[in-house]
């Protein structure tokens, strides 16, 4: 058994960009490590076999988040990764060649950032509607048509303001719900 170096294993702990380590790195003795990059490694070769671009570097940056879905346990997926099951789950699509793929959030976040963003508001507003949506999930929502230029821009001046009218309060919570009620998560 060959022994992966600290330095080995700090690469592959910061995940994605690690596809192109030396083997040794994916023997830790460490068996959760071990499944940690397994599972990163697979990742990294799915997309790959359905990108452009012939490196992980260059190729995550042809993906684009186009939906987001939470399913119960019951529709469970799988991700690309091999995680068993996923319930976040993100619709990303090839600027390139159209390809589709279904991805589990805690996979997604390590390219595109903004799909953990909006679960987490679209949660914590749920919870809360006089809490802010921030800026993702906003230009999602215009993104996706859900909302207009007008609702957009008027959100995002006024969502980090403390005193508003009570007219834009209310405003500002119809935009909210058109999103709540528009987003499958
Ligand atoms: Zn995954």
């Amino acid at each position: 058994m060959v022994e992966s170096t600290a330095f080995e294993k700090r690469q592959a702990r910061k995940g994605l960009g690690s596809s192109n380590l030396p083997l040794s790195a994916v023997i830790g003795e460490d068996g959760k490590y071990k499944l940690k990059f397994m599972s990163q490694f697979q990742l990294t070769t799915e997309l790959l076999k359905i990108s452009s671009s012939q490196t992980w570097d260059e190729a995550k940056l042809e993906w684009n988040l186009i939906d987001l879905e939470k399913v119960s346990e019951k529709e469970s997926e799988v991700c690309l990764c091999g995680k068993d099951p996923i319930l976040e789950i993100c619709i990303i699509q090839n600027k390139i060649n159209n390809n589709i793929a279904r991805v589990g959030n805690s996979c997604v976040k390590k390219f595109i950032n903004k799909a953990d963003k909006i679960f987490r508001s679209i949660s914590q507003v749920k919870k809360n509607i006089d809490k802010s949506l921030n800026a993702e999930t906003i230009d999602f929502a215009f993104e996706k048509k859900w909302i207009n230029e007008w609702e957009k821009n008027f959100y995002l001046n006024i969502f980090r303001k403390r005193n508003i009218s009570d007219k834009q309060k209310e405003y500002k919570t119809s935009i909210a719900k058109k999103i709540l009620n528009s987003i499958k998560i």
